[in-house]
């Protein structure tokens, strides 16, 4: 393991420092956008969540290649990223300097209208316990509980295509979130068939090592929960902050609680989210691994495939390639999801799946873990399988990694030929096909999105 010592002391910060809508208009200048795209900017900063920080903005991004630097996009509105006809009107008000209160309305409006919960999450995977329900909490495959602490729905920089943006937005009744540990533990403790709490949110890792902790040591210690096997902790703060883990006050109790979860004979992952390979390019981006890795535990990567941002397979090559390198496992490639600004960044399901199997067809058998292009869509996560030809008919080939019903899982289906499709609800049975299974097998009561039902 490296030692503290030869990391660049730029990338070595303590205390991470903050930019947010109030000082975006001087980064946005740095970036070189005229007037008019800045005013746009920060009217889609109104609607949508912003933050970034001193590591990605000094570290991370190319500013001499913005405002076309994939990092630079990753993480700061585009001018041109919501319909004009949304943004225009909070851009006028902007511009003559509104009441906050009026700009705060008109963003409101524009949010309403972005799918804030897609997949139905708010409604169809929240767990009851002795008839109360468990906000806070998800389950919606069998083995796997996610857990959505309140003081964890933030994170240390926002990526723009955020499919979690509701949570970080200043209305209550949008976000998720759990008070209190006890649930999750009574919870697992009543379903044996709990092998996973997935703590998640935001970024788990933005809360503090004695906060962390509050989560995870009543997993550990209350009797009874000898069915969970493993811990996993959803992050993007190994490319956002990845002092986190080496000079951030609390890294090291942070990786104590870590050996703790594995000592107790748990797995522990950390399920970071990678979107470039530039994230692992710094000292201390390697640093933090390493010492994350040190401690037993697993880090398994993952990441949405984003126009303009990753949307070549060098891109996934070469990140897959550096995680292996350096010990971590290519988890999951998704698909953008049907919520905010995903207009701009989708890419077809078609061109997901070339990007990705040109990627995997290029990196070593310990880089093919990864599974990919990957929807979580309302049934369960579908992979895209590439195109089926019988005859003179082409089909999309499709197969479920995980579904609300378990007897579905790894079984190939085909849906209807479409270049164009960009999600699950763009996709139809075969022409001519008897409804059946998966097409038919979930009813009315799944929402919306049902191919048949359109
Ligand atoms: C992806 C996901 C999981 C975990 O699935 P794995 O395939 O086990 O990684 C659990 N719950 C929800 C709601 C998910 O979207
Ligand atoms: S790190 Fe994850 S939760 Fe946070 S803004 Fe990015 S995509 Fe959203």
């Amino acid at each position: 393991m490296t030692t503290r010592e030869t990391l660049r002391p730029i990338s070595a910060p303590a205390i991470p420092r903050f930019y947010n809508a109030a000082s975006l208009d001087g980064l946005l200048r740095r970036a070189g956008l005229a007037g008019p795209d800045r005013l746009m900017a920060r009217a889609v900063a109104a609607v949508l969540p912003f933050r970034v920080n001193d590591y990605v903005v000094d570290a991370l991004i190319d500013w001499d290649a913005a405002p076309d630097d994939p990092i630079y996009r990753l993480v700061f509105p585009q001018p041109d990223m919501l319909p004009a006809e949304q943004v225009a009107p909070i851009a006028q008000l902007l511009a003559r300097g509104a009441p906050t209160r009026e700009v705060q309305a008109a963003a409101a409006a524009v949010r309403a209208a972005l799918n804030p919960h897609p997949a139905g999450q708010r409604e169809l995977n929240v767990p009851e316990l002795a008839g109360t329900r468990l906000d806070g909490l998800q389950h919606k495959y069998p083995e796997t509980v996610l857990y959505f602490p309140a003081h964890g729905q933030t994170c240390h920089a926002y990526c723009t295509y955020c499919f979690r943006w509701a949570q970080f937005v200043q209305e209550p009744h949008l976000r998720m979130a759990s008070r209190n540990v006890d649930d999750l533990v009574r919870y697992v403790h009543a379903h044996p068939e709990v092998t996973d709490v997935l703590i998640t949110g935001g970024d788990p890792m933005v809360m503090s090592a004695e906060m962390l902790a509050r989560c995870v040591l009543p997993l550990l210690d209350e009797p009874g929960l000898g069915h969970l096997q493993s811990i996993r902790i959803g992050t993007k703060s190994l490319s956002y902050w990845p002092a986190r883990f080496v000079t951030d006050p609390g890294a090291d109790d942070t990786l104590r609680l870590f050996e703790r979860v594995v000592a107790s004979g748990r797995s522990l992952a950390l399920m970071a989210h990678y979107s470039h390979p530039r994230e692992l390019e710094t000292d201390l981006a390697e640093h933090a691994v390493r010492r994350v890795l040190a401690t037993g535990a697993v880090i398994r990567t993952q990441g949405p495939v984003i126009r303009s941002v990753n949307d070549d397979a060098g891109s996934w090559a070469a990140m897959w390639q550096r995680q292996v390198r350096l010990g971590m496992v290519p988890y999951y490639m998704f698909v953008e999801r049907d919520t905010g600004p995903r207009g701009y960044f989708e890419v077809a399901l078609l061109r997901a799946y070339e990007i990705f199997s040109a990627a995997y067809r290029s990196v070593s058998g310990l880089g093919r873990t990864v599974r990919g292009p990957v929807m979580s869509a309302t049934p369960g996560k579908v992979v895209v399988d590439g195109v089926h030809t019988v005859g003179a008919e082409k089909y999309i080939a499709l197969r479920f990694l995980q579904c609300r019903d378990p007897g579905l899982v790894n079984r190939p289906f085909l849906a209807r030929y479409d270049p164009r499709a960009c999600w699950w609800d763009d996709l139809r049975p075969p022409v001519g096909a008897a409804p059946g299974v998966p097409w038919s097998s979930w009813g009315a009561d799944h929402g919306p999105d049902i191919p048949l039902a359109r």
